[in-house]
Protein backbone atom coordinates (compact mmCIF):
# COMPACT_ATOMS: atom_id res chain seq x y z
CA UNK A 1 0.00 0.00 0.00
CA UNK A 2 1.21 3.73 -0.09
CA UNK A 3 0.84 4.44 3.38
CA UNK A 4 4.02 5.49 5.39
CA UNK A 5 5.21 3.01 7.73
CA UNK A 6 6.27 4.43 10.99
CA UNK A 7 8.22 3.69 13.82
CA UNK A 8 6.50 2.75 16.69
CA UNK A 9 9.38 3.68 18.69
CA UNK A 10 9.68 7.80 17.49
CA UNK A 11 7.34 8.01 15.04
CA UNK A 12 9.39 8.77 12.06
CA UNK A 13 8.51 7.48 8.51
CA UNK A 14 10.30 5.02 7.75
CA UNK A 15 12.80 4.96 5.05
CA UNK A 16 15.49 3.04 3.76
CA UNK A 17 17.67 5.58 1.43
CA UNK A 18 19.64 7.10 4.64
CA UNK A 19 21.59 6.00 7.44
CA UNK A 20 21.91 9.46 8.89
CA UNK A 21 18.42 10.79 8.74
CA UNK A 22 15.59 9.53 10.98
CA UNK A 23 13.27 6.56 10.17
CA UNK A 24 16.16 4.64 8.66
CA UNK A 25 15.83 1.18 8.42
CA UNK A 26 18.28 -1.14 6.00
CA UNK A 27 16.57 -2.17 2.82
CA UNK A 28 17.14 -5.75 3.90
CA UNK A 29 15.42 -5.58 7.38
CA UNK A 30 12.30 -3.77 6.15
CA UNK A 31 11.98 -7.15 3.28
CA UNK A 32 12.40 -9.84 6.63
CA UNK A 33 9.98 -7.73 8.59
CA UNK A 34 6.55 -9.35 8.54
CA UNK A 35 3.59 -7.56 6.69
CA UNK A 36 2.16 -6.78 10.60
CA UNK A 37 4.85 -6.70 12.27
CA UNK A 38 5.93 -3.53 14.64
CA UNK A 39 9.13 -1.85 12.36
CA UNK A 40 11.50 -0.04 14.70
CA UNK A 41 13.85 2.30 13.12
CA UNK A 42 17.52 0.93 13.53
CA UNK A 43 18.36 3.97 16.11
CA UNK A 44 15.37 2.86 18.37
CA UNK A 45 16.21 -0.84 17.44
CA UNK A 46 19.68 -0.12 18.83
CA UNK A 47 18.43 1.51 21.44
CA UNK A 48 16.48 -1.32 22.73
CA UNK A 49 18.79 -3.82 22.05
CA UNK A 50 21.79 -2.61 23.02
CA UNK A 51 21.76 0.84 24.81
CA UNK A 52 23.46 2.02 21.78
CA UNK A 53 22.75 5.94 20.67
CA UNK A 54 22.88 6.73 17.36
CA UNK A 55 22.69 10.02 15.96
CA UNK A 56 20.49 11.12 13.54
CA UNK A 57 20.67 14.31 11.48
CA UNK A 58 18.68 17.22 10.96
CA UNK A 59 18.29 20.22 8.53
CA UNK A 60 17.95 23.29 10.38
CA UNK A 61 14.32 24.03 9.19
CA UNK A 62 13.58 21.33 11.01
CA UNK A 63 15.99 21.65 13.40
CA UNK A 64 14.53 24.78 14.48
CA UNK A 65 11.53 22.73 15.93
CA UNK A 66 13.83 21.36 18.58
CA UNK A 67 14.95 24.45 19.86
CA UNK A 68 11.40 25.88 20.29
CA UNK A 69 10.33 22.73 22.42
CA UNK A 70 13.59 23.33 24.45
CA UNK A 71 12.47 27.82 24.64
CA UNK A 72 9.09 26.84 26.32
CA UNK A 73 10.54 24.42 28.60
CA UNK A 74 12.95 24.57 32.27
CA UNK A 75 16.15 22.61 31.57
CA UNK A 76 19.93 22.50 31.56
CA UNK A 77 21.68 23.05 28.05
CA UNK A 78 24.41 21.17 27.11
CA UNK A 79 25.57 22.22 24.11
CA UNK A 80 28.52 19.92 22.32
CA UNK A 81 30.80 21.18 20.44
CA UNK A 82 34.04 20.03 18.02
CA UNK A 83 37.38 21.72 19.25
CA UNK A 84 38.33 21.01 15.52
CA UNK A 85 35.92 23.11 14.39
CA UNK A 86 34.87 24.98 16.90
CA UNK A 87 32.90 27.84 14.90
CA UNK A 88 31.79 25.59 12.27
CA UNK A 89 29.84 23.39 14.84
CA UNK A 90 29.04 25.54 17.18
CA UNK A 91 25.30 26.23 17.15
CA UNK A 92 24.63 29.91 16.61
CA UNK A 93 21.38 31.20 18.64
CA UNK A 94 21.22 28.84 21.10
CA UNK A 95 21.21 31.69 24.09
CA UNK A 96 18.41 33.08 22.45
CA UNK A 97 16.09 29.42 22.55
CA UNK A 98 17.44 28.81 25.95
CA UNK A 99 15.97 32.25 27.31
CA UNK A 100 17.01 31.73 31.30
CA UNK A 101 18.04 28.21 31.13
CA UNK A 102 21.20 27.27 32.31
CA UNK A 103 23.73 26.28 29.63
CA UNK A 104 26.71 24.07 29.68
CA UNK A 105 29.24 24.17 26.64
CA UNK A 106 31.32 21.03 25.90
CA UNK A 107 34.71 21.11 23.79
CA UNK A 108 34.86 17.61 22.46
CA UNK A 109 37.62 16.09 20.88
CA UNK A 110 40.36 17.20 23.18
CA UNK A 111 42.48 14.15 22.96
CA UNK A 112 42.97 15.61 19.03
CA UNK A 113 44.83 18.91 20.54
CA UNK A 114 48.87 18.93 20.66
CA UNK A 115 49.93 16.78 24.20
CA UNK A 116 51.74 20.89 25.47
CA UNK A 117 48.28 22.12 25.31
CA UNK A 118 46.82 22.73 29.02
CA UNK A 119 42.74 21.96 29.43
CA UNK A 120 42.41 24.53 31.88
CA UNK A 121 43.80 27.25 28.88
CA UNK A 122 40.89 25.81 26.30
CA UNK A 123 38.98 25.89 28.68
CA UNK A 124 38.94 29.59 28.90
CA UNK A 125 39.53 30.06 25.60
CA UNK A 126 36.28 28.07 25.04
CA UNK A 127 34.70 30.51 27.56
CA UNK A 128 35.93 33.44 25.60
CA UNK A 129 34.75 32.49 22.40
CA UNK A 130 31.25 31.83 23.71
CA UNK A 131 30.79 34.73 24.60
CA UNK A 132 31.69 36.40 21.38
CA UNK A 133 29.70 34.42 19.67
CA UNK A 134 26.53 35.05 22.09
CA UNK A 135 26.22 32.70 24.26
CA UNK A 136 26.78 32.92 27.81
CA UNK A 137 27.51 29.25 29.85
CA UNK A 138 26.99 28.91 33.23
CA UNK A 139 30.25 26.25 32.70
CA UNK A 140 32.40 25.39 29.99
CA UNK A 141 34.46 21.77 30.19
CA UNK A 142 36.53 19.75 27.44
CA UNK A 143 36.16 16.27 26.89
CA UNK A 144 37.04 13.61 24.91
CA UNK A 145 34.61 11.42 24.29
CA UNK A 146 36.43 8.42 23.03
CA UNK A 147 39.33 8.44 25.13
CA UNK A 148 36.85 8.43 28.29
CA UNK A 149 38.63 12.05 29.54
CA UNK A 150 36.52 14.28 31.56
CA UNK A 151 33.70 12.13 31.47
CA UNK A 152 33.08 12.24 35.22
CA UNK A 153 33.00 15.78 35.35
CA UNK A 154 30.44 16.62 32.78
CA UNK A 155 28.29 14.08 34.43
CA UNK A 156 28.86 15.56 37.70
CA UNK A 157 28.95 19.39 36.27
CA UNK A 158 25.69 18.34 34.84
CA UNK A 159 24.18 16.32 38.23
CA UNK A 160 24.66 19.72 39.84
CA UNK A 161 23.48 22.47 37.29
CA UNK A 162 20.30 20.80 36.49
CA UNK A 163 18.33 21.34 40.31
CA UNK A 164 15.93 18.34 39.16
CA UNK A 165 15.48 19.86 35.68
CA UNK A 166 15.59 17.77 32.07
CA UNK A 167 18.92 17.77 30.41
CA UNK A 168 18.76 18.57 26.54
CA UNK A 169 21.83 17.69 24.83
CA UNK A 170 22.72 19.57 21.59
CA UNK A 171 24.95 19.64 18.93
CA UNK A 172 26.28 19.29 15.16
CA UNK A 173 26.63 16.33 13.61
CA UNK A 174 29.40 14.50 14.47
CA UNK A 175 30.82 16.69 17.31
CA UNK A 176 31.08 13.37 19.06
CA UNK A 177 27.56 14.04 20.87
CA UNK A 178 26.48 10.16 20.69
CA UNK A 179 29.62 8.97 22.21
CA UNK A 180 29.96 11.24 24.97
CA UNK A 181 26.16 9.87 25.89
CA UNK A 182 27.05 6.51 25.62
CA UNK A 183 30.07 7.25 27.89
CA UNK A 184 27.99 9.11 30.25
CA UNK A 185 24.82 6.58 30.79
CA UNK A 186 26.88 3.37 30.67
CA UNK A 187 28.48 3.42 34.54
CA UNK A 188 24.54 4.34 35.58
CA UNK A 189 22.19 2.01 33.74
CA UNK A 190 22.06 -1.31 34.46
CA UNK A 191 21.19 -3.63 30.84
CA UNK A 192 17.65 -4.58 32.45
CA UNK A 193 16.74 -1.47 33.39
CA UNK A 194 17.57 0.40 29.91
CA UNK A 195 15.23 -1.71 27.93
CA UNK A 196 12.21 -1.58 29.77
CA UNK A 197 12.24 1.78 31.24
CA UNK A 198 15.08 4.36 29.47
CA UNK A 199 13.68 3.84 25.89
CA UNK A 200 10.79 6.40 25.60
CA UNK A 201 9.09 6.99 22.16
CA UNK A 202 9.96 10.55 21.78
CA UNK A 203 7.88 12.71 19.16
CA UNK A 204 8.50 12.52 15.27
CA UNK A 205 11.60 14.92 15.73
CA UNK A 206 13.42 11.97 16.92
CA UNK A 207 14.37 12.41 20.34
CA UNK A 208 15.43 9.82 23.26
CA UNK A 209 14.47 10.26 26.27
CA UNK A 210 16.91 8.40 29.02
CA UNK A 211 15.49 8.54 32.89
CA UNK A 212 17.85 9.98 35.57
CA UNK A 213 16.88 8.55 38.88
CA UNK A 214 14.54 11.60 40.12
CA UNK A 215 12.01 11.44 37.59
CA UNK A 216 13.51 13.81 35.16
CA UNK A 217 15.33 12.77 31.63
CA UNK A 218 18.35 13.57 29.41
CA UNK A 219 17.43 14.19 26.64
CA UNK A 220 19.47 12.95 23.29
CA UNK A 221 18.60 15.14 20.12
CA UNK A 222 19.00 14.86 16.66
CA UNK A 223 22.16 16.38 15.17
CA UNK A 224 22.26 19.18 13.07
CA UNK A 225 24.03 19.60 10.03
CA UNK A 226 25.72 22.79 9.18
CA UNK A 227 25.75 23.57 5.82
CA UNK A 228 29.00 25.71 5.98
CA UNK A 229 31.08 23.00 7.35
CA UNK A 230 33.76 21.57 5.03
CA UNK A 231 32.01 17.99 5.17
CA UNK A 232 29.08 19.28 3.00
CA UNK A 233 30.57 19.29 0.37
CA UNK A 234 32.72 16.03 0.56
CA UNK A 235 32.05 12.25 0.50
CA UNK A 236 33.69 9.46 1.59
CA UNK A 237 37.19 9.31 0.92
CA UNK A 238 37.89 12.88 0.81
CA UNK A 239 35.76 13.35 3.78
CA UNK A 240 38.20 11.06 5.62
CA UNK A 241 40.95 12.93 4.50
CA UNK A 242 40.24 15.58 6.23
CA UNK A 243 39.14 14.46 9.41
CA UNK A 244 41.76 13.98 11.70
CA UNK A 245 42.29 10.75 13.48
CA UNK A 246 44.88 11.74 15.75
CA UNK A 247 46.62 14.28 17.93
CA UNK A 248 47.09 17.23 15.47
CA UNK A 249 50.34 17.75 15.04
CA UNK A 250 51.09 21.49 13.88
CA UNK A 251 53.75 21.94 11.26
CA UNK A 252 55.19 25.60 11.16
CA UNK A 253 56.52 27.18 7.71
CA UNK A 254 58.55 30.21 7.46
CA UNK A 255 57.18 32.17 5.43
CA UNK A 256 59.50 34.88 3.56
CA UNK A 257 58.06 37.59 0.85
CA UNK A 258 54.68 36.32 -1.77
CA UNK A 259 54.43 32.60 -0.61
CA UNK A 260 51.50 30.43 -0.40
CA UNK A 261 50.33 27.49 1.31
CA UNK A 262 47.13 25.67 0.24
CA UNK A 263 45.92 22.77 2.52
CA UNK A 264 45.10 20.02 0.07
CA UNK A 265 43.10 21.68 -2.61
CA UNK A 266 40.74 23.01 -1.05
CA UNK A 267 42.55 25.87 1.28
CA UNK A 268 44.82 28.54 -0.15
CA UNK A 269 46.57 31.03 2.36
CA UNK A 270 48.65 33.87 0.23
CA UNK A 271 50.62 36.04 2.57
CA UNK A 272 50.14 39.67 1.76
CA UNK A 273 52.61 41.19 3.86
CA UNK A 274 54.39 40.37 7.10
CA UNK A 275 57.07 41.36 9.56
CA UNK A 276 60.22 39.64 8.86
CA UNK A 277 60.14 35.73 9.37
CA UNK A 278 56.69 35.47 9.94
CA UNK A 279 55.39 31.88 10.58
CA UNK A 280 52.62 29.96 9.81
CA UNK A 281 51.33 27.07 11.52
CA UNK A 282 49.41 24.77 10.23
CA UNK A 283 46.48 22.25 12.24
CA UNK A 284 45.11 20.15 9.78
CA UNK A 285 44.55 16.27 9.27
CA UNK A 286 47.94 14.35 8.77
CA UNK A 287 46.84 12.74 5.71
CA UNK A 288 46.37 16.66 3.56
CA UNK A 289 49.25 17.00 2.10
CA UNK A 290 50.33 21.49 2.58
CA UNK A 291 52.42 22.81 -0.70
CA UNK A 292 54.09 25.82 0.13
CA UNK A 293 55.04 27.35 -3.17
CA UNK A 294 55.51 31.49 -4.47
CA UNK A 295 52.13 33.31 -4.85
CA UNK A 296 53.15 33.66 -8.35
CA UNK A 297 52.59 29.97 -8.83
CA UNK A 298 49.44 29.61 -7.40
CA UNK A 299 47.27 29.80 -10.46
CA UNK A 300 49.18 27.29 -11.88
CA UNK A 301 49.41 24.44 -9.05
CA UNK A 302 45.59 24.82 -9.15
CA UNK A 303 45.62 24.05 -12.67
CA UNK A 304 48.11 20.91 -12.75
CA UNK A 305 47.88 19.68 -8.79
CA UNK A 306 44.53 20.32 -7.60
CA UNK A 307 42.99 17.03 -7.44
CA UNK A 308 45.70 14.98 -8.37
CA UNK A 309 48.94 15.95 -5.62
CA UNK A 310 46.55 18.36 -3.43
CA UNK A 311 43.18 16.41 -2.97
CA UNK A 312 40.29 16.75 -1.80
CA UNK A 313 38.77 17.79 -3.84
CA UNK A 314 39.07 14.63 -6.65
CA UNK A 315 39.24 15.80 -10.04
CA UNK A 316 35.70 15.44 -10.71
CA UNK A 317 34.74 17.19 -7.48
CA UNK A 318 37.49 20.00 -8.62
CA UNK A 319 35.09 21.77 -11.33
CA UNK A 320 32.01 21.61 -8.77
CA UNK A 321 34.19 23.50 -6.71
CA UNK A 322 34.22 27.71 -6.73
CA UNK A 323 36.62 29.05 -4.43
CA UNK A 324 36.16 32.63 -2.36
CA UNK A 325 38.67 34.90 -1.53
CA UNK A 326 38.31 36.77 2.08
CA UNK A 327 41.39 39.14 3.19
CA UNK A 328 42.69 39.48 6.32
CA UNK A 329 44.52 41.84 8.63
CA UNK A 330 45.85 40.59 11.85
CA UNK A 331 45.49 42.59 14.97
CA UNK A 332 46.83 39.55 17.16
CA UNK A 333 48.05 36.32 17.09
CA UNK A 334 45.34 34.71 15.63
CA UNK A 335 43.92 31.49 13.66
CA UNK A 336 42.17 31.36 10.35
CA UNK A 337 39.84 28.62 10.59
CA UNK A 338 38.16 27.03 7.26
CA UNK A 339 35.19 25.17 8.91
CA UNK A 340 35.91 21.13 9.09
CA UNK A 341 39.45 21.38 7.32
CA UNK A 342 41.61 22.77 10.43
CA UNK A 343 43.08 26.69 10.85
CA UNK A 344 46.35 28.45 10.29
CA UNK A 345 48.05 30.01 13.13
CA UNK A 346 49.82 33.44 12.20
CA UNK A 347 51.23 36.44 14.04
CA UNK A 348 49.92 39.92 14.73
CA UNK A 349 50.59 42.46 12.05
CA UNK A 350 50.37 39.57 9.08
CA UNK A 351 47.97 40.28 6.12
CA UNK A 352 46.58 37.28 4.15
CA UNK A 353 44.08 36.30 1.68
CA UNK A 354 42.42 32.77 2.19
CA UNK A 355 40.49 30.98 -0.38
CA UNK A 356 38.11 28.52 0.48
CA UNK A 357 35.44 26.84 -1.40
CA UNK A 358 32.48 28.85 -1.27
CA UNK A 359 29.61 28.44 1.24
CA UNK A 360 31.95 27.05 3.85
CA UNK A 361 32.45 28.93 6.73
CA UNK A 362 36.10 30.90 7.54
CA UNK A 363 36.72 32.57 10.64
CA UNK A 364 39.05 34.82 12.27
CA UNK A 365 39.51 34.17 15.99
CA UNK A 366 41.99 34.72 18.89
CA UNK A 367 44.31 32.31 18.81
CA UNK A 368 43.13 28.74 20.13
CA UNK A 369 46.87 27.36 20.76
P1 LIG B 1 27.47 12.73 16.84
O1 LIG B 1 27.05 12.79 15.41
O2 LIG B 1 27.65 14.09 17.42
O3 LIG B 1 26.64 11.86 17.70
O4 LIG B 1 28.94 12.13 16.83
P2 LIG B 1 29.44 10.63 17.08
O5 LIG B 1 29.41 10.29 18.52
O6 LIG B 1 28.73 9.73 16.14
O7 LIG B 1 30.95 10.81 16.64
C1 LIG B 1 31.31 11.31 15.37
C2 LIG B 1 32.73 10.90 15.05
O8 LIG B 1 33.62 11.58 15.92
C3 LIG B 1 32.99 9.42 15.24
O9 LIG B 1 33.90 9.01 14.25
C4 LIG B 1 33.63 9.36 16.61
O10 LIG B 1 34.49 8.25 16.76
C5 LIG B 1 34.40 10.65 16.65
N1 LIG B 1 34.56 11.16 18.02
C6 LIG B 1 33.61 11.29 18.96
N2 LIG B 1 34.13 11.77 20.09
C7 LIG B 1 35.45 11.95 19.87
C8 LIG B 1 36.55 12.42 20.67
O11 LIG B 1 36.43 12.78 21.84
N3 LIG B 1 37.76 12.47 20.05
C9 LIG B 1 37.96 12.09 18.77
N4 LIG B 1 39.19 12.16 18.27
N5 LIG B 1 36.95 11.63 17.99
C10 LIG B 1 35.72 11.57 18.54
Amino acid sequence: SSQKIKCIGCGAVIQTEKKELEGFIPASALEKADQDADIYCQRCFRLRHYNDLMDIDLDEESYKKILDEISSKQALIVLVVDLFDFEGSFIQGIQRYAHDNPIIIVGNKFDLLPQSVKESRIRQWVMKRSHALGVRPQEVLVTSATQKQYIDDLAQKIDRLRKGRDVYILGASNVGKSTLINQMIAPAIDDNSLITTSYFPGTTLGKIEIPLDDGAFLIDTPGIIQRDQVSYFLKGKELKQVTPKRRLNPKAYQINGRQTLFLGGLGRFDLISSPEKSSLVVYASEDLYIHRTKTEKAEQIIENMVGKELTPPSIENKLNLKYKQRDFKLKEKSDILISGLGWVTAPENVSLSVYAPEGVNVVLRPAMI
